[in-house]
Formats: structure tokens, sequence, C-alpha cells
């Protein structure tokens, strides 16, 4: 399952931090999501509980952000925000819209002690 993986590198990068940083327990965990990463966040939410048991990071809470997806309009050669990839143009209509951003889960932030 996608959410697995990504509950899993989310542990995986709390504990390497913790290491260098010093900290022993992670009391919020702020996480950027893009809008267009299919990305569900009940079930992200329910995975990082069972990965993160038994790890520094149990008990965290994860506060989810979601952020607008940008694509690029080939056809107006403009940068545009997309809720959904493949969603056409906002300005001419067409498709030929490239992902650029909005695709990518990133950990902006956390809550340590
Ligand atoms: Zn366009």
């Amino acid at each position: 399952m996608h959410e697995l993986s990504i509950a899993e590198a989310v542990v995986d990068l709390i504990e390497a931090s913790a290491v260098t940083e010093k900290f022993s327990r992670v009391k919020t965990i702020c996480l950027e999501i893009g809008k267009i990463s299919h990305i569900e966040t009940q079930a992200l939410e329910f995975c990082f509980d069972s990965v993160s048991h038994g790890t520094l990071a149990e008990g965290a809470q994860l506060k989810i952000i979601e952020v607008a997806g940008l694509g690029h309009c080939m056809d107006c050669n403009i940068d545009v925000t997309i809720d959904q990839l493949y969603d056409p143009c906002p300005v001419c209509g067409g498709f030929r819209v490239t992902p650029k951003s909005g695709t990518e889960m990133r950990v902006k932030e956390l809550e340590v002690e």
C-alpha cells in the first residue's frame, strides 16, 4: 500500500534525525502532502499509528497540510494550480498540463522533546 510505505519513510526519517538532533520523543509531525499525490490522509494516519508503534514516534500527532498542485500548461506556457492529476488547464481548458509539484510528501516540521 502506498500509505504504508510513506508512513514507514516518515518513521525512518524521524529515527534518523533523532540520532543527529538528539531528541527522544516526537510530539507533533507536520506533513505537507500534495493534493495530487493520491495519498489518503486517513489511511496514512492509520498506517502511521501501526508503523510508529514501539518507536520514538509512537503517540505523535500527525498534522497534515494539503498543498495545492502545480502544473505547467504547455499551450499557455504558464504555471497553473491543479487539484487533481490530469485536470485541464484552468485558463485555456486544454489537457496539455504537466504536473510540477503537489505530487510529493515532505516533513515540514517536527515538535520534539
Ligand atoms: Zn492553458
